[in-house]
Formats: C-alpha cells, structure tokens, sequence
C-alpha cells in the first residue's frame, strides 16, 4: 500500500484488500473503504457529466461529514485540483480563496449551522456554484477516463492560518499528502485494531492526511460535523475510540472532564490522544499523562507540511513533555540562524504566488518554515516561537513564548499572548495580553511582573503592558490565538 503513487491508488489498493471494514463513522452511519472507492468513482461520474475535467479547479466549503469525504475522494479520483475552505470561513477568507484559486467549481452546504453559504457565494460571483450536502451528483463510472497516474501534479491547495499574514495558498500534490500521512502512521504506530477520530475540520490539510494512515493501516475514524460535548464523548464511548486527536485546546478539553471526575476513565477505551499544530502548554503534558493514564503524541506540522515531527511511544516522558518529537525517515532538517528549515517528500510544492515561493525554499530546497528552533543531541525537535514572533526592544531580542510559557503557571491566568507593540523610545515595548479562567482573582502588571521574575525571567524582558481580556482573538480551525488582531487593537493606544 505504501507505494501507491496516487491518492485515488491507496484507495483501491486498500479497498480490493478489506471491503467490508469501517473507514468513517458518524452518528449511526458508517462508510466502509469498499465503500469510499465505489461512491467515489460514481460521484466522480457526477461531477464529471457537470464538465469538471482533470485539472479543473473545484472550491469546497463543506463541514465534516462521510459525504465531504466522498466528494474530496471523487476530486482525487478525477485528478481535478481541488481547495478544500473552513467552513467557518465568511465572505473575506472564502472570496480570497475563490479569487486567488481561480476556482471554476464551488461546492457549498447550502444553509449550515444559520448561515447561508449560497448566498455568500452568489455575493462573492462564485463559478459552477452547486450545493451537496447529503446529495452529491452521481453518475456512470464507466464514461469517466482514466485515473490520474502522475502523483507529482498540484492536485491541492490548501490556505495557512493566515496568523502572520493574509493567507498562503498552499500547493500539494497526491505524493506530499501521501507522504505526509505515512509519518504520522509511522509516528503514531496504529493497529487495524484502532478506532481514531477527526474532531478538526475535514477541510483542514489534516484531512487527508489523518485518511492516509487509515487507508495504509485500515482502520476507522469517527467525524464530527459539530464537535460538542457532551454528545462527542458519548461518540467516542460508543464506537470504543482508542486514538483522539485535535488542536492543544482538544487536550485541556479532556483533561476538564476528566477533573470531574477523578481516576474514572473519560473514555474507557482511548490509549492516546493525539495533536498538534499549536504549542502546548508545558504543564499540560503531565497533566493529562497523570490525570487521564493515556499517551500523548504531540505534534509539529504547517500547512506545507502536515506532518513534521510527532512525539513517538518510545520517547521517554520527559521528552514528549518538552519537545516535538523527532522527524520520520525522509524528512531533513536543519537549523539556519535559529530558523527551522526542511525539505523532504512531505513538503508543498510552493505557494499559488511564485513570489511566495521563490523567498520561501532555500537555494537547496529547504523551505523556511518561520519557526524557531533547535535539535536536541537525539534529534529531538524543540520549538522556541516564530520568527515574526520576536519582540525587539531597544535592540534585544525578546521571545514572546519564553514569556507566554512562564505566564501559563500562574494560577491566575488562563492563557496567554506576548505582543509587541510599536514604541518610539525603545523600537518596541513587550505587551502581555491575558485570559483569565473562571473565578480567578483580579492581575496586575505590577503582580505579573514579580510573578516573572520570581520564576527567573531577566529584567530586560519583563512585560510593561497588562491587558486582561475576556476571550483571546483566535483562528477558527486550531483555535490559535491570532496577535496580528492584538497588535491591530493595542498598537498606538
Ligand atoms: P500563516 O502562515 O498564514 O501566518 P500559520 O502559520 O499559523 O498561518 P498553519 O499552517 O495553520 O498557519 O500553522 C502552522 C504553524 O503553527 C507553524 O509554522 C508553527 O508556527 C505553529 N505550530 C504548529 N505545530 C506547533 C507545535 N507543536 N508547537 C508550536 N507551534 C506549532
Ligand atoms: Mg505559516
């Protein structure tokens, strides 16, 4: 299976190999991988009878569900370039990602969660607007040609976060995603004995990466069009899942409820919660190993790569708890001027805008990722915050995580953010921005900054900004908190 060139390849492979067994579940429904393959090409049939050809750009908006999944397949079956959009999104991300995708196919819910996502797209001029939410068009496999053979093409793009900046249109090929889903089945080692879960949404490049590992192992995964609890724990109860995965928010999540109810498994079942894409919080590690007696992969990825380094089972605690993990065979990288860099078969092809790639890749093809880090002497991945994340006073370089992780152990403060802040004395001046949990006691700059230094922060990095806030601006896929709105609301007042 593993040397399938192709998406749609894997597909077949694994379908021919076990028909019958589960690869997605939701609610009392279940899509078999024999399944996938035939619903698939039949779809494919559909789309193609609507004139998407191989290589059409097809635009998606569509929430987590069997059907999304199919349609995504039956895209990579027809070998049309498909980009995949949160379906959170509104009219400023999803316009950006029409236009700039030159999207000829848009694929909408029609009426989801009270928003009418037909309407925003006939707003935006959308092309070849078609709802499928429980319908997908289906039609004759046999007038569909041949599926696509080259896995190097841009069959993909997927768009960044957009925390640093407007969003990146990310290009992927079969190959990259491929490669991408066998690290993380090499990082997390699952069994055909597994049951897995996307909580994230399917539109995110987890998606096809997280299936990969199911079609390579054969397994299943239960989805969740609307994540809530306490609906989501009955699911995993249900369906005994024994691997769950998420975003650094996914874990405190399950560390809350199981506080609720100490040395009572929250899911009988589940050996290991797994997740990435945004820092965890040190303490959280030990926390939820201790509390909850599950493993805790914890994982390094980007849109341009999904998959980097993950936390392995034969890491010892300590490790997992203060690094990323290591990076799986076939993934290179290297550390220029603090700067992670990385080349390897997982890595997008560049950006949709030529200028984006030529400033990102190296003259050998390492991509600069913007994050900063170092290897520890096993060849052990520790982040240090991003690039565009240094806070620079009075010439010093400030590390706003260095701070952020100290703030995290103050009983008072929930999470987070270190900001700078445009200042003519000294360049820039270093603004904490703080949520508070529940119940928590009123916090002072002046109380902050002894709680610092107390925890042994210099002098020259301490904060001279506090700004207690309600909730913290946060991305809508990984929750990640956005500073460039900080920065936005704070610079100048
Ligand atoms: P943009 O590129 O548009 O500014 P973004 O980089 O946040 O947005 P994503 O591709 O979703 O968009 O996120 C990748 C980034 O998330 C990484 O470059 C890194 O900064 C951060 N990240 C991912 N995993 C981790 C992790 N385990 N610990 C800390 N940070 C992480
Ligand atoms: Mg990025």
């Amino acid at each position: 299976l593993s040397s399938s060139r192709t998406l749609w390849e894997l597909v077949s492979r694994r379908a021919a190999l076990t028909p019958d067994r589960p690869l997605f579940l939701q609610d009392d429904r279940a899509l078999t991988f024999g399944g996938l393959a035939a619903r698939a090409e039949r779809v494919a049939a559909g789309l193609y009878g609507m004139g998407v050809r191989p290589g059409t750009v097809v635009a998606w908006q569509l929430p987590t569900r069997i059907e999304t999944a199919v349609l995504s397949f039956a895209l990579a079956r027809l070998g049309a370039v498909q980009t995949p959009v949160i379906p959170f999104y509104r009219d400023r991300e999803v316009g950006f990602a029409l236009r700039e995708s030159k999207a000829e196919f848009f694929v909408v819910p029609g009426v989801w969660r009270g928003f009418d996502h037909t309407e925003m797209a006939r707003r935006l001029g959308a092309r070849g607007l078609f709802e499928a939410y429980d319908d997908l068009p289906e039609g004759d496999p046999s007038v569909l040609p041949a599926p696509p053979a080259d896995g190097t093409a841009v069959r993909w793009i997927y768009w960044t976060s957009g925390t640093t900046s407007d969003p990146k249109g990310v290009l992927h090929t079969d190959r990259s995603l491929l490669a991408g889903g066998s690290c993380l089945a090499h990082a997390l080692r699952p069994s055909a004995d597994d049951v897995g879960s996307i909580a994230f949404p399917y539109a995110h490049i987890g998606g096809p990466d997280y299936t990969v590992m199911l079609l390579l192992y054969g397994f299943p995964a239960v989805l969740f069009e609307q994540f809530a609890l306490p609906e989501a724990l009955a699911a995993y109860r249900a369906h005994g899942v024994t691997i769950a995965g998420g975003s650094t928010a996914f874990y405190s999540m399950f560390l809350t409820e199981q506080r609720k109810r100490p040395g009572e498994p929250v899911v009988p079942s589940l050996r290991l919660l797994a997740g990435g894409g945004a820092p965890k919080p040190p303490e959280l590690y030990d926390a939820v190993v201790r509390e909850m007696g599950v493993q805790l992969s914890h994982g390094y990825g980007m849109t341009e790569v999904p998959m980097i380094t993950m936390g392995s089972p034969d890491d010892s605690p300590e490790l997992l708890a203060t690094t990323e993990g290591r990076p799986p065979e076939g993934m290179e990288i290297r550390i220029v001027d603090g700067e992670v860099r990385l080349r390897g078969e997982a890595v997008c092809r560049g950006y949709l805008d030529p200028a984006q790639t030529a400033e990102a890749f190296d003259e050998e093809g390492f991509l600069r990722t913007g994050d900063l880090g170092r290897l520890t002497e096993t060849g052990h991945l520790v982040l240090t915050g991003r690039l565009k994340d240094v806070i620079i006073r009075k010439g010093e370089n400030i590390s706003a995580q260095e701070i952020e992780d100290l703030l995290h152990r103050h009983p008072a403060v929930g999470d987070a953010a270190v900001i700078g802040l445009p200042d003519a004395a000294r360049g820039e001046l270093v603004c904490a921005v703080v949520e508070q949990p529940p119940g928590a006691g009123p916090l002072t700059l002046d109380a902050v900054t002894a709680f610092l230094r107390a925890e042994g922060l210099s002098v020259h990095k301490l904060p001279e900004r506090l700004e207690v806030v309600d909730a913290l601006p946060r991305g809508e896929t990984l929750r990640k908190v956005l500073k460039y709105k900080l920065r936005e609301r704070y610079a100048g007042t």
